[in-house]
C-alpha cells in the first residue's frame, strides 16, 4: 500500500489532537474539511462535496473533502458552532518554502458554543455564557464565564435542584462536567433541560490543587486567597476547570477575564425557573420571544450593555432595602428631571458595546474600526461623567466618580487611525499621515512613485506618438507600458518585450524596473510598519483595559437606571414605598405588559392587601377569562418591579420586601399534555410548599385542575389549609380557583379573604368588568364563558338542562364525560381530607425524586 500524501499526514496527526471539533485545515486562499468532517459541514452547511487524491492504494484512494474560503469563512464557523458544534481553526504558521518540506501549521483556536467572541455570532443584549459544574458529596461548583465580555462568575449550592435553578438562569451555551462525567446523572439532566453543548473537561484532574495552579497561573496572583474564596472549595474547582479549558481552546492570554465574583443570594429575590417563565420575565410563553415580556417592556436600554444588564435586573431583583431605595432614588431623579435624562441618553447614544470591544482588543481580534469605536465612546465619557457628578442621588454620583478620565488614549486613537479604516489590519490603510514619520517617508516614495508612473504615460506617449499607449500593473509582471498591435512599430529600442496579449504587447524599461522596486518596497514596508503601529494603539488600550471596563460598568448601570426612569414616565408609574415588615398594599395596581398591549380598552386597575395575618390568603373565584390570573400576575410583576428599582404601575404601593416569588399557573396553560400534566403541576406545588417563606408570595391559578373534580377540591383545600396552618408557611398567597365550593370550607379561617371578579349578567351572557370585589363568587358562569366562546346552541341548551339537574341535587340524566367521578353534585360537602393529604403527600414525594426541572423539560419522565 502506498503511503499518504505528506499534506494528509500533517491534517491526519493534527485531527487527532481534536477528535471532537470539525478541522478548518488552511491550505492557501481556503479552509478544507476532509473525511467525516467534510460530509459533515458539506450537509450542514449546504456546500458541495468533492474528494482530494489521498496517496494510499497506488494513490488512487479518494478522500471526501469540502472547503471554504478564508476570507469569508466566519459566517460558515459561526453556523456550524450555532448548530452545536466545535470548529478547530488550524493555520499555516510559517510561510511557504520557508523550511524544506511541508509547511508547518497549527491549531490556533477552537471555536466552540460558549467561546464565541465575533459580534456576528452573539446577540447584543443578551450574555453568551460558557459554564462548568463539578459536584461532590452533594455540592455543587458552578462557575459562568462571558469571553466575550470578560466576566466570571461562581456559587455553590447544596442541591442538584438549585443548581439547575443557577443554570436556567444563566442559560450557558455550554457547559463543561468533569472528564468521565458527561452520563453522570446530574448531566444527562443538565443535557436534556437547557438542550445546549455539554462539553467534557480536558485533563483528568479537576480538584482543588489542579483548580487552584491554573487559577494562580491564569491571574497571576500568589495565593488563591486572592479570590476570597477560601471555603468555597467546589466553586473554585469550577473555576479552575472552566480557565483550563479556555486556555486549551483560546491558546492566547484571556487578560479581560475578571476575577471569579461570588453570586451571593441573600441580596436578591429567588425566583425559580418556573416562575420566571411563568411571569414571562424575559420571554413569552408562547414564542419564547422578547416582545410581550416584562424585559421587552422595560427595555428602553441605548447600549448593548445595559441591554444585558437589564435583563439581570429582571431576573434578580433586590432583596435588601437600602440598595432598592438606592436605586430608586436615582431612578426618581432621572424621572424628574428631565433634562438630565435626555442629555444622558443623548450620550449614551454615542457609546459603543465597550465591554465586548475591550475583550476583543485583549483578545486580539479588534480591528482599527473596533480601536475608532471605543475611541469615540471613550471620547463621550467626561461629558457623562460631569452630568452624572452634578445630580443629587448617590448612586448616580457615585456611578459618575466610577468613570475615569481616558484623554490620553482618546487623543492617541484620534492621531493614530484614519477616520474610515478598512476591515482588515493586514493590508495597509489603517494609520493616519503625520503620526508615524518613517511611515510617512514611505507614503511619499510610494506616491511619489505613483506619480512618476501617471506621469509616465503622459511622456511616453508624446516620445513615441502612440496615443493609445497606456501603462499598467499586474501581480506576475510588475508595472509595464502596453502598446497596441497596430503601433508595435513605432516602440523605441530601450522597451524590452516582456508578454504577448492577442491585440498587443506588454514592456518594460529600465528606469520602470527601478521606480517599480521602489514602489514594491516602500508599500511592503508601509503594510508590515502600519501593522505594528495599529498593534502599538491595541497594546496601549490593553494596558488600560480594567479601567475601561470599570466604565463601562457604570454605564451599563445608568443606562438601565434611565430605562427604567424612562418607562416609569412613558406609562405613568408611580415611586413604591419599600417597608421591611410583611404588608402587601396596592391601591389601583395595574398589570404592566397587558394594560401596554390593550389597544383603545382602558385596563381595569384593581386594589390588593396581603400579609402574614389576616389577609394572608387572597381567594379568588370567577369564571374563567374574567382577569383572575392577570390580577395575580400583576401583583408579583409589581414587587418584583419595585425590589429592582422601578416605579410600578400602582397609585399608591407599599412593599413589605418579598424573599422569593412562587407560581404555579393552570396546567392547560401548559403545553405538557395528558396526565403528566398533572404531575408537572404536582411536582411544581410541592416545590412551593417546601421552600416557601413567611416572606414569599405565593400565586396559585387552578390547582388541581388537572385531574377530577374531586380530587382537585380535595388537593386545592388542603393546600389552603397547609399554608394557613403550617407555622413554617404563612406566606403571602393569591389564590384562584373556579371550585367557589372551596370559599364554603374556608370561610372559617382567619387569614383567608375571599374576593371574586365582577361579572354583569346581561340576559344568558355575561359582560366581564374585570373589577376584584371583596366577596365570594356563588357561581361558575362556565356555560355562559362557552357561549361567549361559541359553542353550538344545542350544546348550550343541553348543559343548561343538566346544570338544573345537578344543581337540584339528581345526577343528571345523561352520563358524564369519561374521567369524572362518579358524577356526585360538584357542591356536595367534602367530609374528610384525608385522601387529598395523601395526594399532596405523594406528590412531594414525587418531587424529592424528581427535582424540579425534570418536570419543566419532559414531564412524561417524571416517575
Ligand atoms: P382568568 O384567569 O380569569 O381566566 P385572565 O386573567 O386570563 O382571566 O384574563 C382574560 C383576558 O382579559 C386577558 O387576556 C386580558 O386581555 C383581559 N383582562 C384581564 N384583566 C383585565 C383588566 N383588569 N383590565 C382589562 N382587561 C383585562
Amino acid at each position: 500500500m502506498a503511503r499518504l500524501t505528506p499534506m494528509m499526514e500533517q491534517y491526519l496527526a493534527t485531527k487527532a489532537q481534536v477528535p471532537d471539533a470539525l478541522l478548518f485545515f488552511r491550505l492557501g486562499d481556503f479552509y478544507e474539511l476532509f473525511m467525516e468532517d467534510a460530509v459533515t459541514a458539506a450537509r450542514e452547511l449546504e456546500i458541495t462535496l468533492t474528494g482530494r487524491a489521498n496517496g494510499a492504494n497506488g494513490g488512487d484512494e479518494r478522500t471526501p473533502m469540502c472547503g471554504v474560503p478564508h476570507h469569508s469563512a466566519e459566517g460558515y464557523v459561526l453556523r456550524l458552532v450555532e448548530k452545536g458544534y466545535k470548529v478547530a481553526i488550524c493555520e499555516q504558521t510559517e510561510e511557504a518554502g520557508a523550511s524544506k518540506g511541508i509547511v508547518r501549521r497549527e491549531i490556533v483556536r477552537v471555536v466552540t458554543p460558549g467561546t464565541v467572541m465575533e459580534q456576528k455570532g452573539l446577540q447584543a443584549k443578551a450574555n453568551n455564557y460558557l459554564a462548568a459544574v463539578v459536584v461532590r458529596e452533594g455540592v455543587y461548583g458552578l462557575s459562568f464565564c462571558d469571553l466575550s465580555t470578560g466576566e466570571m462568575l461562581v456559587v455553590e449550592h447544596d442541591s442538584e435542584q438549585k443548581m439547575l435553578d443557577e443554570m436556567l438562569r444563566h442559560q450557558p451555551a455550554e457547559i463543561i462536567v468533569p472528564f468521565g462525567e458527561k452520563q453522570a446523572s446530574y448531566a444527562v439532566t443538565l443535557h436534556d433541560l437547557l438542550a445546549c453543548v455539554l462539553t467534557e473537561g480536558l485533563e483528568k484532574t479537576h480538584g482543588l490543587a489542579r483548580a487552584s495552579e491554573v487559577l494562580l497561573g491564569h491571574y497571576g496572583v500568589m495565593t488563591v486567597d486572592s479570590f476570597g474564596l477560601a471555603n468555597r472549595p467546589l466553586a473554585l474547582s469550577a473555576a479552575g476547570m472552566l480557565i483550563a479549558y479556555l486556555d486549551v481552546t483560546q491558546k492566547r492570554n484571556l487578560h479581560h477575564l475578571k476575577m471569579p465574583a461570588y453570586i451571593t443570594s441573600d441580596e436578591y429575590m429567588t425566583i425559580d425557573s418556573f416562575s420566571r417563565r411563568n411571569l414571562e420575565l424575559v420571554e413569552t410563553l408562547r414564542d419564547k420571544g422578547k416582545h410581550g415580556s416584562l424585559l421587552g417592556l422595560l427595555d428602553e436600554t441605548v447600549t448593548a450593555m445595559g441591554g444585558r444588564l437589564l435583563r439581570r435586573y429582571v431576573e434578580r431583583p433586590l432583596a435588601n432595602k437600602i440598595r432598592i431605595e438606592q436605586r430608586l432614588d436615582a431612578v426618581e431623579e432621572l424621572y424628574k428631571n428631565l433634562l438630565l435624562r435626555d442629555d444622558i441618553r443623548q450620550l449614551l447614544d454615542a457609546v459603543y458595546d465597550l465591554e465586548r470591544l475591550v475583550a476583543r482588543v485583549s483578545y486580539g481580534s479588534a480591528n482599527a474600526r473596533d480601536l475608532l469605536a471605543i475611541g469615540s465612546s471613550l471620547a463621550v465619557l467626561p461629558s457623562l461623567k460631569g452630568r452624572l457628578e452634578s445630580a443629587g442621588a448617590p448612586l448616580l454620583l457615585d456611578l459618575g466618580q466610577r468613570i475615569d478620565h481616558f484623554d490620553e488614549i482618546v487623543e492617541l486613537i484620534e492621531r493614530a487611525i484614519v477616520e474610515e479604516p478598512p476591515t482588515s489590519v493586514r493590508d495597509g490603510g489603517v494609520i493616519r499621515d503625520g503620526f508615524d514619520d518613517y511611515l510617512d517617508t514611505l507614503k511619499t516614495a510610494s506616491r511619489d512613485g505613483k506619480r512618476w508612473l501617471a506621469e509616465l504615460e503622459q511622456q511616453e506617449r508624446e516620445a513615441t506618438g502612440i496615443k493609445s499607449l497606456k501603462v499598467g500593473f499586474n501581480k506576475v509582471f510588475g508595472y509595464y507600458i502596453e502598446v497596441s498591435k497596430a503601433n508595435i512599430g513605432n516602440v523605441p529600442d530601450t522597451y524590452e518585450r516582456k508578454q504577448t496579449l492577442t491585440n498587443g504587447e506588454r514592456y518594460v524599461t529600465p528606469g520602470l524596473k527601478e521606480k517599480e522596486a521602489l514602489i514594491l518596497e516602500a508599500e511592503e514596508k508601509m503594510v508590515d510598519l502600519e501593522y505594528q503601529l495599529f498593534c502599538q494603539v491595541r497594546d496601549a488600550v490593553s494596558v488600560i483595559l480594567g479601567k475601561i471596563q470599570e466604565a463601562a460598568e457604570a454605564i451599563a448601570t445608568i443606562d438601565v437606571l434611565q430605562s427604567l426612569a424612562t418607562v416609569s414616565i412613558r406609562r405613568r408609574y408611580k415611586r413604591p414605598v419599600i417597608n421591611t415588615d410583611d404588608r402587601l398594599h396596592l391601591v389601583e395596581g395595574r398589570h404592566p405588559v397587558v394594560e401596554a398591549m390593550l389597544k383603545g380598552e382602558p385596563f381595569v386597575a384593581n386594589d390588593t392587601l396581603l400579609n402574614t395575618s389576616e389577609h394572608q390568603i387572597a381567594l379568588i373565584t370567577g369564571p374563567n377569562m374574567a382577569g383572575k390570573s392577570t390580577y395575580m400576575r400583576q401583583v408579583a410583576l409589581i414587587v418584583i418591579l419595585a425590589q429592582m428599582g422601578c416605579f410600578v404601575p400602582a397609585d399608591h404601593a407599599e412593599i413589605g420586601i418579598v424573599d422569593r416569588v412562587f407560581t404555579r399557573i393552570g396546567a392547560s396553560d401548559d403545553l405538557a399534555g395528558g396526565q403528566s400534566t398533572f404531575m408537572v403541576e404536582m411536582v411544581e406545588l410541592a416545590n412551593i410548599l417546601h421552600h416557601a417563606t413567611p416572606r414569599s408570595l405565593i400565586i396559585l391559578d387552578e390547582i388541581g385542575r388537572g385531574t377530577s373534580t374531586f380530587d382537585g377540591i380535595s388537593i386545592a383545600q388542603a393546600v389552603v389549609e397547609f399554608l394557613h396552618q403550617s407555622p413554617k408557611v404563612g406566606a403571602k398567597t393569591l389564590f384562584a380557583t373556579h371550585y367557589h365550593e372551596l370559599t364554603t370550607f374556608t370561610e372559617s379561617f382567619a387569614g383567608v379573604k375571599h374576593y371574586s371578579t365582577h361579572v354583569q349578567e346581561q340576559g344568558d351572557s355575561i359582560v366581564f368588568l374585570r373589577k376584584i370585589l371583596p366577596q365570594a363568587a356563588d357561581r361558575s358562569y362556565g356555560i355562559q364563558v362557552a357561549k361567549l366562546a361559541g359553542l353550538p346552541q344545542e350544546v348550550l341548551a343541553r348543559a343548561r338542562e343538566i346544570l338544573v339537574d345537578l344543581e337540584q341535587g339528581g345526577h343528571g340524566t345523561t352520563t358524564l364525560s369519561a374521567g369524572s367521578e362518579k358524577s356526585a353534585p360538584s357542591s356536595a360537602p367534602l367530609t374528610s381530607t384525608a385522601p387529598a393529604t395523601d395526594l399532596v403527600r405523594e406528590a412531594a414525594v414525587a418531587y424529592e425524586a424528581a427535582p424540579v426541572a425534570i418536570a419543566e423539560k419532559t414531564p412524561a419522565t417524571v416517575p
